[in-house]
């Protein structure tokens, strides 16, 4: 890694009576055949997966119209790894955003096309656009998943800048030591815009196998090689990231424009915490996988913003 101190860059998940029926719809879901032919996206019209978000739905509340084309393409590397083992419903899941304590230093995270590109104004001066966007995601998706009764709260730094990776209130020290104790790290972001970024997808954690939430997550944003760029500093601390689309085109523009900017924040918010929801019911499956058998991807090139790479 070219840089080791900058860049770090509830039970009750339903209303206990449909828990059965919704298991057994779930049996058929996420399999390695699916895992690697790009299934359809959870929350789509498909017979069958649309009763599983209807049921999935928080209480009271219609969920946003889920737009497909909105994050743009998923990651054109791909990994094929599968996450097997079941999670506990009762799980604790922490959410961070990523780049929280890394402006003004390496490892800040995209600019964005619209600032990087057309000359855009930064959405707040003190911080790159892709964070801005990571903590209103982050945030979003702790107050639906909370509305699902997942076991989930975000996390934040607390300050901008923390050049001591080692620092206790880094996400990376805060995922360690959490993610030891079993819980769930999540850590949002936005790619680089083309040519640099890759698309949406997970890129799962690489201190333990990859789980169901994992799997859930990846299928529907995207499934990056379990050891992308031989393995990110966030990952091997137990984070898995999740990049929700490239920050450019339709992504970056509805984000932008007052007008669609909360629908848009609530239609990703949405669909992260359905699919975890969906991943803590998912049922274990057998693997004969081995650590660091599948996924891996040779060291890629991107000079641009290097979101991701410590
Ligand atoms: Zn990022």
């Amino acid at each position: 890694m070219p840089n080791h101190n900058g860049g770090r860059l509830k039970r009750g998940i339903l209303a206990g009576g449909a828990s059965i029926t919704i298991n057994i719809l779930l049996l058929g879901i996420a399999t390695d055949a699916e895992a690697q032919t790009q299934p359809p996206e959870i929350g789509t019209a498909t017979v069958g997966t649309a009763t599983k978000a209807e049921a999935l739905a928080p209480k009271k509340q219609k969920p946003p119209q889920i737009d497909q084309q909105l994050t743009g393409p998923r990651t054109r590397v791909s990994g094929t790894w599968v996450g097997h083992q079941s999670v506990p419903a009762s799980t604790p899941i922490l959410v961070m955003a990523g780049h929280a304590d890394s402006q003004a230093m390496h490892g800040a995270g995209t600019p964005g096309a619209a600032v990087d590109l057309h000359g855009a104004a930064p959405m707040d001066p003190t911080m790159r656009d892709e964070l801005y966007w990571n903590r209103l995601v982050r945030d979003a998706v702790v107050s639906n998943g909370q509305l699902r009764g997942l076991n989930i709260k975000a996390y934040d730094p607390g300050t901008l800048s923390i050049p001591n990776a080692e620092d206790p209130r880094t996400n990376w020290s805060v995922a360690r030591s959490q993610s030891t104790k079993g819980d769930y790290i999540l850590e949002i972001h936005f790619d680089a815009y083309s040519p640099y970024g890759f698309g949406s997808g997970l890129i799962p954690a690489i201190n333990r196998m990859p789980n169901r939430l994992d799997e859930s997550l990846a299928i529907s944003f995207g499934r990056f090689p379990r050891l992308f760029r031989g393995g990110l500093g966030g990952p091997r601390r137990g984070i898995s990231i999740l990049e929700i689309g490239m920050l450019e085109g339709k992504l970056e523009t509805s984000l932008r424009d007052p007008k669609t900017r909360e629908a848009t924040i609530q239609s990703i918010a949405h669909r992260i915490s359905q699919s975890l929801a969906v991943g803590m019911m998912m049922p274990s499956k057998a693997s004969n996988q081995q650590p660091g058998e599948a996924g891996i991807a040779p060291r890629a090139m991107n000079p641009q913003t290097n979101p991701e790479v410590e």
